[in-house]
């Protein structure tokens, strides 16, 4: 099942991708459905739902972050052996987190905002894991039966915000629209796999990321667990897992950074597309 939410920023519906990738709101459908949104329960009663009755949704919409604004927007940093490689950084010997702040969320093709003075804005494809059950010190084992779905990320990051201005990564990394996530919440039962996922980021056609979830140094099952060590977690909650090689920062000879005006197409193997365009902020 593809949930998406369609809309205006802030006022957005949920709706149901169908078989020929039509939108079908589920507006009138939830009314009946109880329980928690992005919960497990939740996703089972809409499951069971048969989208092709579902109403049509005619003229165009917005699509927004598949998910509403969650409680923790937490991010891995250096999972991936190649852009710990690409960066300069070492090889991570336990995951490393931050949190992203909750006001870079944003939809996944609205415009991506290159703050002002910027030099440094770059791009990160990731597999999110979005959270379906409350969530704290859960083993390695269960680790997945607390997992809603998967969706795409893009953790855009200033570099020089990021590593040149002091402190943690976080100045870098929760500009708006630095957050990005969606088109769609995919569950899980579409995903059997998610370590054998390939990801891509194109910038003006150019293939910059071209990777596979199978090259994470710690994977969605640890990940998950290792975060509820610390967070707990809840429905809706997004871990963006990390990016591959090809960021802007690790490009040789000479880092190519974002400017206005430029077009980026991202994604996850099933998991759908971001397309958006960059401006001036
Ligand atoms: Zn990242």
């Amino acid at each position: 099942m593809k949930l998406l939410r369609y809309g205006d920023e802030g006022q957005e519906k949920w709706g149901m991708l169908d078989s020929a990738g039509g939108i079908r709101t589920l507006e009138d459908a939830l009314a009946q459905i109880g329980g928690e949104p992005v919960s497990l329960e939740w996703l089972a009663q809409l499951q069971k739902l048969d989208s092709a009755k579902l109403p049509l949704l005619k003229a165009a919409h917005r699509v927004g972050p598949c998910v509403p604004r969650p409680l923790n927007f937490v991010c891995v940093g250096l999972n991936y052996a190649d852009h710990a490689a690409e960066t300069g950084g070492r090889i991570p010997k336990e995951p490393i987190l931050f949190l992203k702040s909750l006001s870079a969320f944003c939809g996944p093709y609205d415009d991506i905002v290159i703050p002002p003075g910027s030099r440094k804005t770059d791009w990160e494809v990731e597999l999110g894991v979005v959270i379906g059950a409350k969530a704290s010190h859960v083993s390695e084992a269960a680790a997945l039966d607390y997992v809603a779905g998967y969706t795409v990320v893009n953790d855009v990051s200033e570099r020089a915000y990021q590593t040149e201005r002091a402190g943690q990564w976080d100045k870098g990394k929760g500009c708006d629209r630095f957050g990005p996530v969606g088109p769609y919440l995919v569950t899980k039962d579409e995903v059997p796999d998610p370590q054998a996922l390939k990801l891509f980021c194109e910038v003006d056609g150019q293939m910059m990321q071209d990777g596979t979830t199978a090259n994470m140094i710690f994977g969605v099952r640890r990940l998950v667990s290792y975060v509820s060590q610390f967070f707990t977690l809840y429905p809706g909650d997004i871990i963006a897992t990390g990016t591959p090689a090809g960021v802007g920062m690790g490009k040789k000879p000479e880092p190519v950074f974002l400017r206005p005006g430029q077009s980026l197409r991202l994604g996850v193997q099933g998991l759908g597309e971001q397309r958006a365009k960059t401006i001036g902020g």
